[in-house]
């Protein structure tokens, strides 16, 4: 299980193949409008790889070329109350610990905007925004010019751009090379000098931690632990504040300055290798125990996996590449429903086709959402087991139940 490969963040060649998967859909967010078009999409490989000199986790065999970020291109998660209580706490963060008022914020990788408009379309605030993003789609400007949107990346074309805080969420991981993505960052801020950066991205960690085999997908070519993180932050020149969990863990949120004293101690993480090697040694049979468990619940009507987002799209890849035990998908966001999973064909759906259906599994994909998927099925949910991990599967008895959420 050991390969050279070289490390894009620190160039060092002690790197270890600890995933291999071929012939993935390249787009996870890319939801197609014909079952034709989502089962010919583009594919590539995943060899992911862990630096052991600083922690960082790459697809060595990602291919920047391959991806398209354009207004096809759907990421966001704001259908959900409880993904956006995570946004106000990211606000709350920025608003009462930073006392981000009266600024200028840039955004890198805006989506459509979503977060930016709540920092700058809350008047008592007093902020401008200029969101950057070549997937935006809406108007240019908005509450007077105070509110601005680009369809472009930010990157050295935007040198002398002055900004009191730069916010870059979740866009770090989809970047192949993140030395070259923060100098360029770098080279664009020269002339703020005061400027504060406010970074989010999952944790590998996290992953690693929790077996979550369906968060290491094509377009994340880029994973990060606290330490590796502040690592790479420290190598490119920014002075770190901060690196903590959000999103009950599954989240990195990292605070940095554009001046000041280079850091020389970072987050220490000396067990990530051992976590690695462990999500190496039983990926295969967590994998296993998720086929029996569909196996088996298929037998008793049908199955629905709950979340349409790059998770889902990457667990039915996983498990039922050929769109036969998997009856459909549900999502939150209506400009996902009647599209199809990329790779598999899967139809996306509103939940109220499970009462409709006779469904009665639903995997869910993220157990963050548990309580609002419950609150949303009302009474439906009796009738509906929402499982959540595969616990220990047993063909001759219920064992399975055991780590099943009843309703
Ligand atoms: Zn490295």
């Amino acid at each position: 299980m050991f390969e050279k490969y070289r490390c894009l963040a620190c160039y060092s060649d002690s790197c270890e193949l600890f995933l291999r998967r071929e012939g993935v859909p390249v787009q996870q967010n890319f939801l197609s409008l014909s079952h034709s078009r989502a089962v010919n999409v583009p594919r590539g490989d995943l060899c992911m790889c862990f630096c052991n000199e600083c922690g960082f986790v790459f697809n060595a065999a990602f291919d920047q070329n391959l991806m398209v970020y354009d207004s096809d291109y759907n990421n966001t998660q704001e259908s959900s109350e409880h993904f956006k209580a995570h946004l106000q706490t990211i606000k709350d963060k920025l608003v009462l610990e930073n006392d981000l008022r009266n600024s200028t914020i840039a955004e890198i990788g805006c989506g459509k905007g979503f977060f930016l408009k709540m920092m700058v379309l809350d008047e008592g605030l007093n902020n401008r925004g200029f969101g950057f993003d070549p997937a935006y789609v809406g108007e240019e400007k908005l509450a007077d010019g105070r509110l601005v949107f680009q369809k472009k990346y930010f990157d050295s074309s935007c040198a002398g751009f002055k900004a009191d805080a730069l916010l870059c969420r979740h866009v770090i991981e989809h970047v192949s090379n993140p030395v070259s993505f923060l100098s360029e960052i770098r080279n664009a801020l020269a002339e703020s000098r005061d400027c504060r950066l406010f970074f989010e991205t999952p944790c590998v960690e996290w992953i690693f931690d929790n077996m979550v085999i369906w968060d290491f997908f094509y377009e994340h070519c880029s994973l990060f632990s606290p330490g590796s993180i502040s690592r790479l932050f420290a190598r490119a020149g920014f002075t770190l504040k901060k690196v903590e969990h959000v999103f009950s863990g599954q989240y990195l949120w990292l605070e940095a300055a554009n001046s000041g004293v280079t850091n020389t101690e970072v987050i220490s993480d000396r067990h990530i290798s051992e976590k690695m090697q462990k999500f190496a040694a039983y990926e295969k049979s967590v994998l296993a125990n998720w086929r029996a468990l569909i196996h088996r619940v298929r037998k008793s009507g049908k199955l629905a996996v709950w979340g349409a987002g790059a998770k889902g799209v990457t667990f039915v890849n996983l498990l039922d590449r050929d769109c036969q035990l998997i009856d459909f998908v549900i999502d939150m966001n209506p400009d996902k429903h009647k599209r199809f999973v990329p790779g598999t064909g899967h139809r996306v759906t509103g939940y109220n086709e499970l009462f409709d259906n006779d469904v009665k599994n639903v995997i869910v994909m993220n157990p963050n959402y548990i309580e609002e998927i419950r609150a949303l099925l009302g009474n439906h949910a009796a009738d509906l087991n929402l499982i959540i991990e595969p616990g220990e599967y047993n063909d001759n008895s219920d064992r399975y139940r055991a780590s099943v959420t009843q309703g």
